[in-house]
């Protein structure tokens, strides 16, 4: 056998292999699995997942009767056993489009919508149809580490633009004019935030397609949790602001509906000018989703009715135990002395703290912190380093309140146990 047969496969375009980029998904993986080494199987206190986000497991966090009942009922109708439409099925793409229509001053067709496995999947659709060589996108910091593992995987170089923590974690327009070059070939944004609990206002949206207008950017608008918002910000939507500056706008049922595990999502063309409809990439987007598997036949059968018909009292008691959750988790840590919460989220599950280590006896940064916590209190906290945020915390709180509450007071003993006698 020859050797350079074997090279050729080795070739791959994906930047992944240098090791400085090894991604932050893999980061966040190792690290997570590190953690769970250190759980003690001899404290039978149960585990409290701080680390990733995922209500399901909560009695609180149940999705809707209703969205359950248009699964069955989609399922024994037996009209959803083949195969699904590339792209979606129309009563579907119908649907999303009226949904998504709801929160802008136009409205949407069927056309510009394509149904996709998940938010993830939108993702890895756009970014592997941007990707040409020494393109480069503009991602937050920090990060959604999926976005990094995603364009490492499609060759994408990634470039993070910075979140102000002392400004509610709004986008740091001048990092970004910074950033961008002739080869930038779109932004990132992610509202309401993962990882900051950030809600942004109406006038930032626009100030952020000023300067995506400027600098010729595509926004690619993450809305995974739209209407999660328990603050004074209303949730608005980047596609308003649309006419400045082309947006893909994303999401899926994940998040608002609790269902992260269905699998269904949207990638959707909201664009008043109509120039991403014609686009190129509009059409190498539906190349890849064509190639893709799709979302379940029948999970798009029932996606109408989900979508048409639960109830804002749903919606309302969700937002409300998140509300609970992020006053319990802001008032605890600022009790807490090694430990600030620069703003009480406002949206989303999840929040950024910092941690000071000057104040703890024999924890070195925020990765010994998330392993002593591990093995000592059974909790488990991502540490901001796997992110790339080093000496910051992200915790969810998305968790039944009493839970919450345990964990939290755990990390508190945790941090008076360990505190630096002065
Ligand atoms: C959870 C999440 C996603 C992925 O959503 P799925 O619908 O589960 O694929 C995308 N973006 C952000 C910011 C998320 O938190």
């Amino acid at each position: 056998m020859e050797k350079k047969g074997i090279k050729n496969w080795e070739k791959g375009s994906s930047i992944i292999k240098s090791g400085e980029k090894r991604t932050t998904v893999r980061a966040v993986r190792a690290t997570m699995s590190m953690l769970h080494k250190q759980l003690n199987p001899d404290d039978d206190r149960v585990v409290i997942p701080l680390g990733h986000g995922d209500p399901s497991p909560f009695q609180c966090f149940r999705p809707p009767v209703a969205a359950v009942d248009a699964i069955v009922d989609a399922l024994r109708s037996s009209r959803f056993n083949g195969y699904a439409y590339p792209t979606g099925f129309p009563s579907a793409k119908k649907a999303v489009a009226e949904y998504i229509s709801r929160d802008l001053p136009y409205t949407l067709s069927e056309s510009d919508v394509c149904i996709t496995v998940g938010c993830k999947q939108a993702v890895h659709a756009i970014i592997s149809s941007l990707a040409s060589p020494g393109s480069n996108i503009l991602l937050p910091m920090p990060t959604f580490s999926m976005y990094d593992a995603c364009s490492a995987v499609c060759g994408v170089e990634v470039r993070h633009y910075n979140l102000l923590p002392e400004k509610e974690w709004e986008v740091d327009l001048h990092s970004v004019e910074a950033l961008a070059d002739e080869n930038t070939v779109a932004i990132v944004l992610i509202n309401p935030g993962n990882p900051c609990g950030s809600v942004y206002t109406h006038q930032h949206l626009e100030n952020v397609a000023k300067v995506a207008e400027k600098l010729g950017l595509l926004v690619i608008a993450d809305e995974v949790y739209e209407h999660i918002t328990f603050g004074d910000t209303p949730f608005v939507r980047m596609g308003a602001f649309a006419l400045k500056a082309p947006v893909l706008t994303i999401g899926s049922i994940s998040k608002r509906w609790l269902v992260p595990g269905w699998r269904i999502g949207w990638l959707v063309t909201t664009d008043p000018n109509g120039i991403l409809q014609k686009s190129e990439l509009m059409e190498r987007i539906k190349a890849f989703l064509e190639v893709a598997s799709d979302p379940t036949s029948f999970i798009q059968g029932a996606l109408p009715e989900i979508l048409e018909t639960t109830k804002d009292e749903f919606f309302s008691n969700v937002n409300n135990i998140l509300r609970q959750d992020a006053d319990i988790i802001y008032e605890k840590l600022k009790k807490i002395p090694s430990i600030s919460c620069p703003n009480k989220p406002q949206g989303s599950m999840f929040v950024m703290v910092k941690l000071d280590v000057s104040l703890l006896d024999d924890i070195e940064d925020d990765t010994e912190f998330c392993l002593k916590v591990a093995k000592e209190e059974k909790v488990l906290i991502l540490p901001g380093s796997a992110l790339g945020m080093k000496n910051w915390l992200r915790i969810t709180f998305a968790l039944e309140p009493l839970v919450l509450k345990d964990g939290l007071e755990r990390i508190d003993g945790f941090c008076q146990r360990h505190s630096k006698v002065v």
